[in-house]
């Protein structure tokens, strides 16, 4: 429920999450002279800000994932966006043509549309030495940091596609790939499975799952238990990359907004979602491929997608209020 007490600052478009999708979104809508307000209840820049090194943008050779955030969050600025951070969605109401979003219990904000740019998190095992030894040999993401691990030894945790196939991705870089699995089969198709077992460079670890990472610094070495029999053994590894799955972060728009079966949200090309003048972009989004990239195309299209939707919106008012006069 949004408290009405306090004034509503009243927008063009409200984004919620300053990833790459929001921040793009911003950009075209406030270069297009719309009124933006960027909510994150984070740090501005998302996920790209837990990864030192981003290589694979196009056009920006070896940035860290701060500076393009900080690149981005300044161009958004310099359009003139209204972004604030550190600040939680407290309240909101976007079912109706007007939307009304609550932050920190005490300021209301109001828009004509609202971009969801939310993101999500790669599942993680739940482990304290997982926690503190991420980004220092722990990594979720074999396209992004696999290059780090040139010629050496490293573990990847799951059993799905996504496991088996950054498992074979990954022998490129390493000398050795061990997957270790919880079941006793692996869960993806059949042709990723036998690429995987087939691969010379990998070997499998089945009825398995870590019991700790080890190293002080950086990673040196993974603890596994037999779910068997109990017994622990410890495998060298600077590197450990876990795909478990994905958590997208739609918790507050859970019976707001139409998701699919993994909490997606689920959005049409155009990045509409099922309720007028709601968009969604990036990784929060139904979709296969989660990068940088994909995230400022969906945003681009989002904004240009709410560019469309305002326009004909403010059409119709334009014509309903002049045959009112005639
Ligand atoms: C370790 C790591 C390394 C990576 N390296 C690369 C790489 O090298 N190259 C590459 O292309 N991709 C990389 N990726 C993937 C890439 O970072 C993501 O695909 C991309 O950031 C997704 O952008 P997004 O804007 O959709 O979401 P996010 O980056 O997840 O941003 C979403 C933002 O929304 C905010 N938010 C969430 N919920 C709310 C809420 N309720 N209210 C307000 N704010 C909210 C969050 O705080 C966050 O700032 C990496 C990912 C990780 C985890």
């Amino acid at each position: 429920m949004i408290n009405s007490v306090n004034k509503m600052k009243k927008y063009d478009t409200i984004i919620i999450g300053a990833g790459p999708a929001g921040l793009t979104s911003g950009i075209y809508l406030a270069r297009a002279k719309q009124s933006v307000l960027i909510i994150d209840q984070g740090t501005v820049g998302g996920q790209m800000i837990m990864t030192h090194k981003i290589a694979n943008y196009p056009g920006v050779i070896d940035i860290s994932g701060y500076e393009l955030a900080n690149n981005m969050k300044a161009q958004a600025k310099e359009f003139g966006c209204k972004i604030i951070s550190g600040s939680k969605i407290t309240g909101m109401d976007i079912s109706g043509g007007i939307k009304s979003i609550e932050v920190d219990g005490e300021d209301n904000y109001s828009s004509d549309a609202v971009i969801i740019a939310a993101g999500g998190e790669p599942r993680s095992l739940g482990l304290e030495s997982e926690k503190r030894l991420k980004g220092k040999g722990i990594s979720y993401c074999a396209t992004c940091d696999g290059d780090f691990f040139q010629d050496q030894d490293i573990v990847v945790v799951g059993g799905g596609n996504s496991a088996l196939e950054e498992a074979v991705s990954l022998t490129k870089y390493a000398r050795s790939v061990t997957i270790i699995h919880q079941f006793d089969h692996f869960q993806g198709f059949p042709h990723a499975i036998k690429e995987a077992a087939e691969h010379p460079k990998i070997k499998i670890i089945l009825e398995s799952v870590v019991e700790e990472f080890n190293g002080d610094e950086n990673l040196n070495s993974v603890i596994i238990k037999n779910l068997k029999d109990g017994s622990l053994k410890e495998i060298n590894a600077s590197g450990a990359f876990i795909f478990i799955g994905y958590v997208p972060r739609t918790g507050p728009f859970k019976g707001i907004i139409a998701l699919n079966q993994k909490d997606e949200i689920i959005t049409d090309i155009e990045m509409r979602t099922n309720i007028s003048g709601v968009f969604a972009a990036g990784d929060v989004i139904s979709k296969r491929y989660r990068q940088v990239t994909t995230a400022v195309s969906d945003g681009t299209i989002a904004a240009l997608s709410v560019l469309d939707f305002l326009n004909s919106k403010k059409q119709k008012i334009e014509y309903s209020l002049a045959s009112e006069v005639s």
